[in-house]
């Protein structure tokens, strides 16, 4: 066969190989997409439990290739991570999703919040202006209070000045902080309060376990009382069914998030969904 002599005494099997070209490969068309327009933002509405209403979203971004199609984030964003290309994706969700909230504010809601996922390369790569995203607020005269980053557990385990310093200069715009997947990593309690976070968002893992009298319900119910005593708003991940959800509910959960309520949707389709908002 042809490569035989070549991959006997490759370090690569030849599945690893197949796997590390798949990789380049995707690289690549990462860079591509990067310069040429092939991003876009979904939104996915997260709903107060108490009254249905829709006043904040989660940003999502969708990349449309040209030949696979749609590419789940799972699988370019640790790519993107690895290579740094996600400062200039996350600068470019930043801006997209500002610009949306700033005309869904004035369109529907003063209080209307836009959720921006940060991964920790983000805080730790050079080149990362944060400064350039509250200049950029304020060009669209978009407040800071309108803007949530999220961010997850094992950031705040991170003591560097780079992470500390942007976390406060957030705050000082007015900027909110949720931590996302909670219950997945090890953070401890105390972090919650030394960092001040303002949501905390449970792990859909949990969520999709939830059933009356679990032990599962008993734990988000002891997350929810603990986040409230310290002054923090809760948001329930991956929320698919109405028993889920009027658990959660029960459970005193203020926000909720997930395909019963809507998959990520384009701009103009969550538009629609705040249109028919309570
Ligand atoms: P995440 O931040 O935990 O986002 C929530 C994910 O759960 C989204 O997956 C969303 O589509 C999915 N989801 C929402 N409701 C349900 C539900 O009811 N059931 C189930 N099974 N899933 C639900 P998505 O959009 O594929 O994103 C995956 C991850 O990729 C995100 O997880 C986030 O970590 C990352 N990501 C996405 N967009 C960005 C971005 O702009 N920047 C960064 N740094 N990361 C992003
Ligand atoms: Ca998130
Ligand atoms: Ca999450
Ligand atoms: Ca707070």
């Amino acid at each position: 066969a042809k490569n035989q002599g070549r991959s006997r005494y490759s370090y690569f099997s030849p599945s690893m190989q197949e796997a590390a070209q798949a990789r380049m490969r995707l690289v690549n068309d990462l860079r591509g997409a990067v310069a040429g327009d092939q991003f876009c933002v979904h939104y996915q509405p997260i709903v107060q439990l108490a009254t249905g209403a829709i006043h904040k979203a989660e940003a999502l971004i969708r990349w449309q290739h040209p030949v696979r199609g749609l590419v789940n984030p799972a699988e370019f964003i640790p790519i993107a991570e690895d290579t740094g290309m996600i400062v200039d994706i996350g600068n470019w969700v930043f801006r997209e999703a500002a610009r949306q909230a700033a005309r869904w504010r004035a369109l529907h809601h003063a209080e209307f919040q836009i959720s921006v996922n940060k991964s920790p390369v983000q805080f730790h790569r050079v080149g990362h202006d944060y400064a350039a995203w509250l200049a950029y607020l304020q060009e669209l005269g978009l407040p800071g209070q309108n803007v949530v980053v999220e961010i997850t557990e094992g950031l705040l385990m991170d003591n560097s000045s780079a992470v500390t310093g942007q976390l406060l200069a957030f705050r000082d715009a007015g900027i909110q902080v949720a931590l996302d997947d909670f219950g997945t990593g090890y953070s401890a309690l105390s972090y919650l309060q030394k960092f001040d976070i303002d949501y905390l968002k449970i792990d859909r893992a949990f969520v999709h376990d939830l059933a009356p009298d679990s032990s599962n319900t008993a734990l988000c119910e002891a997350i929810i009382v603990m986040a409230h005593k310290l002054g923090i708003k809760v948001v329930a991940e991956g929320v698919e069914t109405e028993q889920q959800r009027s658990l959660l509910a029960a459970a005193g959960c203020d926000y909720g998030q997930g395909y019963l309520f809507s998959r990520p949707v384009p701009a103009d389709e969550f538009e629609a969904l705040l249109q028919l908002s309570p």
